[in-house]
């Protein structure tokens, strides 16, 4: 039996945008914070279209062997496991690369081939080379952390994919988003987009991060499972944010003031 369609809240065109970049066998780069719903609409997506979702989070350990795969012992003989990425390549699957640039740049490597015309894998331990599969489409989040600390794409690799911007849906959205997620209720959700997109708009803080809608969904989930409002605001919204007691204070002192 199928499991229950994920939760989407649609935002702008980027259904259409799937729809054709799987048509063309395009792949995609999801840009944007993080918790703006790009891993949900990758989920949603795959459901929609009845693909196999394999997806991969990448950190600064991630190397192409974890990605195309190795050889293992077993008793006494040596045998060859696909990775992820061969497994998706070959049959068929949506395999979606989460923070790609945090990946070793043998990641970057090994997929170029599959990013253009020659949809194709080479394993060079096995010195193969594998055709994608008809139906395989490959899809990566970045996160452009336009304040600080988050690696870089470089160009050459960002024009392999064709690029969707993820944001932070509009307040209507965003409460819509709240109220199908946890069932919290809407005087509730109003209350918390509101204290996010204050929050969101002041930059004099020098968050390296703002609020996401993820944050806002645990608040909610909170508020909505009886813990005190503002508790919930402090410990799901205000305290993941920053490590500064006095920014940490403020942040609550207006927090305080909106619910
Ligand atoms: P990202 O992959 O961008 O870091 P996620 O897809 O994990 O973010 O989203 C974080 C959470 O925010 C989700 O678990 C979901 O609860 C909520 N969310 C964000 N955007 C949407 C959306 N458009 N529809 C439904 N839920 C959303």
């Amino acid at each position: 039996m199928k499991n229950e369609a994920p939760y989407y809240h649609i935002v702008g065109k980027e259904v259409d945008v799937f729809e054709h970049a799987f048509k063309n066998k395009l792949p995609m780069l999801l840009k944007g914070p993080t918790g703006t719903g790009k891993s949900r609409f990758i989920e949603y997506m795959a459901y929609q279209s009845d693909k196999k979702l394999i997806t991969i989070s990448c950190h600064e350990e991630t190397s192409s062997t974890d990605l195309i795969g190795r050889y293992i012992i077993k008793g006494a003989e040596t045998i060859w496991l696909d990775g992820p990425l061969t497994k998706a390549v070959k049959e068929g699957a949506i395999i979606y690369l989460d923070e790609i640039a945090e990946a070793r740049p043998d990641v970057i490597v090994a997929i170029h081939s599959l990013t253009d015309h020659r949809r194709e894998l080479f394993i060079d331990k096995l010195g193969e080379t594998v055709k994608a599969h008809e139906d395989f489409m490959l899809i990566a989040s970045f996160n452009p952390g336009y304040q600080r600390g988050f690696k870089e794409l470089k160009p050459s690799t960002r024009q392999r994919f064709i690029a969707l911007s993820f944001e932070y849906p509009e307040a209507k959205i965003e409460i819509e988003i709240l109220i199908n997620e946890t069932g919290i209720d809407i005087a509730d959700a109003k209350k918390l987009v509101n204290i996010a997109t204050k929050i969101r708009n002041l930059t004099e803080l020098g968050l390296a991060e703002t609020v996401s809608t993820r944050l806002l969904v645990d608040a909610a989930k909170l508020i909505h499972s009886g813990l005190p409002k503002r508790l919930s605001v402090d410990v799901a919204v205000v305290e993941p944010l920053s490590d500064d007691i006095e920014v940490v204070a403020a942040l609550k002192d207006l927090c305080h003031l909106m619910i």
